[in-house]
Parts: C-alpha cells; structure tokens; sequence
C-alpha cells in the first residue's frame, strides 16, 4: 500500500547529507559568527557510514522514493563521495544526484560520473567576483565555481545552476546571470532567501519575491511560463521566448509548496526530518546500530510518514523565525 502522511502527500526524494561541515561560510547559511574555529561539528564516529547510508536509502526506494539527493554541508569534503554514489546507483532505477558549491568538482567531477551519478547543481550567488567572495565569506574566487560547473558538464553531468536572491546583496546581478547561463546552456534557479535555521538572522525584507526575480529577468530576456515536467516540483519554471533555454524560481516564502512537498531528509548523523523547518528528527542511527532488521527500519520510516503534518511554509509569520528549527548545513539543504 502506498505511504502517504496525513495530507496525502506520498514520499519521492530522499536528501541525504553526507556531513555537516563546509568549506564556504555564506552569511546566510553558515556564518562565520557562529561556524568559527570553535565550532563543534560532529565527530566522524558520529556521521552514518555509506553502508548505513545506502541501507537506508534502500528501505526509502522500497517505500516509494524514485530521487536521492546528496547534500551537506559541502558533500564534496566527504572522502571518497564517489563511493557512496556507486552504493546509491547500485539501487537501480533511481535519479541520483548532488547538491555542491562546485569548489572540488574539478577533481571529482568524473569520479561522480564514472560512479553512476545523473545531474548535479552547482550553488552559485552571483558572477561578480567581489559579492560571491563576500557572500561566501571565504574569499573564494567566481572563476573557480565556474571550473567546476566546466569540469561537470565535460563529464557528460548535466548541471543546474542554484542562486540564492538576497535583497541589496546580490539582486543587481540576477539578469547577468541569467544572460550568462542561458549562454551556456545550464538552467538557471533563483531561491527566494529562506529562514532556515536561526543563526542567519533572516528578515522578511531580505526576501526577493520570486515575481519580482521573473519580471526584473522578463524585461531585459522575454520569458514565458513552462508548465511542471511532474507534479511537486519544487521550481516554477519559465522559458525565454526566443527559445533559448529556461530558467526556475523557488518561490518557498511568497508561495509556499507544501502541499505537495515529498521530500525526506536525513541528517549526517542519521536522523531523520519530514520538513527543512522542522526542530526534531527521528534518529534512525540508533535503530541500525542496535541491530535492526529491515522490517524494523521500514516500519520506523513508515511511522514517521504516517505522521507527517508538516506545512512549515504555509505557516510562516514574522514571529516564527524564532523557532529554534535545525540549520540547513546540518539536515542538508
Ligand atoms: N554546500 C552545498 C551547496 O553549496 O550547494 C550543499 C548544501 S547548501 C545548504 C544547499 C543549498 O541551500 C545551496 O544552494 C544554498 O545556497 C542553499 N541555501 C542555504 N541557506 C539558504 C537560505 N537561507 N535560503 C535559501 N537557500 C539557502
């Protein structure tokens, strides 16, 4: 019988992060303030082996998961990630792919394509130099993301492009962008800055509503609406009347998704959250490593689903970005 949780929404993508450290620091996801040289990420002991991995992802294609997704932190800094791709391939008939900042795909870009990944998307805010080095607060270098998204597409990886809009940061160079990657064949996706978290201070007036994203990219490049390849894709897609390409735009905070959000996650450590904003996980972890049966792992899965009321973003007011929720570094964005 198919899972479904209370409002009827089946689970299809699983995201999996593979560790909860990175080697950017964006003021909007991990700043500095907060991840400095104290910070106390979790020990490797602690982080779910690529065989408990695997093992879990299995029970979730078993239970109607057809997408993996992996995430961090940077999932690049796990070592040997093209491994843990291999094991997910092996799963069979599975769209698999990653979510990375781009700075190690240069060197790992064909392992990920030889182990059996499909896609990938590359995070990047903007083209000029100085804002990306300011918003990932590392000083890390344009030119170098734009290696990696190279070295992707040279292993045959189709690539997305992801670009987080955060008002008065970044917002003047969305239609850059926007020329550049239509240029080059990549989709391009706007995000509509999230309060995921509560270390990122988030405002309401950060936000770029993604109609204002569609309409500043409409007059200088003429778009027009895609309708959805399948039903809960998160991305509103528009393509350019001139037939070049399309771009998306993930309108989480002005037009919430929730109602046909299918996506699961599960932290490095191995537990397990029905919603981006959600405070609580279940700890799938403990389960596997007191000797649970596969039955046991499918009826713990099935139970969580079950109970999904999850609608964060639907919810969403200006007092509850105080919500002590999870940060997305850590349940993987
Ligand atoms: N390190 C990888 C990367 O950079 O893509 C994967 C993890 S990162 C948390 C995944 C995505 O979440 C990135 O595209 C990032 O820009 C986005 N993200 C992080 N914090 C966000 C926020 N507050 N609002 C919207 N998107 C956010």
């Amino acid at each position: 019988m198919e899972l479904l949780d209370t409002r009827a929404r089946a689970v299809r993508d699983l995201r999996i992060s593979v560790t909860d450290r990175c080697n950017f620091r964006c003021v909007y996801c991990m700043p500095k303030e907060v991840y400095g040289r104290d910070y106390a990420f979790l020990p490797r002991r602690q982080l779910l082996t690529f065989e408990e991995i695997e093992r879990i992802a299995r029970a979730f294609v078993r239970n109607g998961v057809r997408k993996l997704r992996i995430t961090g932190g940077e999932p690049l800094v796990r070592r040997d990630l093209e491994r843990l791709v291999a094991q997910l391939r092996a799963l069979g008939d599975v769209d698999l792919t990653l979510t990375t900042n781009g700075s190690l795909l240069p060197q790992k870009a064909q392992a990920l394509a030889d182990a059996g990944l499909d896609r990938v998307t590359v995070s990047l805010d903007s083209l000029d130099d100085d804002v990306f080095r300011s918003m990932n607060d590392v000083g890390f270098p344009v030119e170098r993301v734009l290696d990696g998204i190279d070295a992707a597409a040279a292993a045959g990886l189709p690539v997305k492009v992801n670009c987080v809009v955060k008002r008065g940061v970044n917002e003047d160079g969305l239609v850059e962008m926007a020329r550049f990657f239509r240029g080059a064949g990549h989709v391009l996706r706007f995000i509509e800055y999230m309060d995921v978290g509560h270390t990122n201070g988030w405002r309401l007036d950060d936000v770029v509503p993604a109609d204002e994203i569609v309409a500043r990219i409409g007059a200088d490049l003429p778009l027009e609406p895609v309708p959805p390849a399948y039903s809960g894709e998160v991305a509103t897609r528009w393509r350019y009347r001139d037939g070049s390409g399309e771009i998306g735009v993930i309108s989480s905070v002005t037009k919430p998704f929730c109602g046909s959000c299918t996506r699961a996650r599960l932290s490095a450590e191995g537990r397990l959250y029905t919603c981006l904003f959600a405070s609580r996980g279940q700890d799938l972890r403990r389960l596997l490593r007191s000797g649970a049966g596969d039955g046991e792992l499918d009826e713990a899965i099935r139970q969580v689903w079950r109970r999904r009321t999850d609608r964060y973003s639907e919810l969403r007011s200006r007092a509850t970005p105080d919500l002590q929720k999870v940060e997305m570094s850590y349940i993987g964005g």
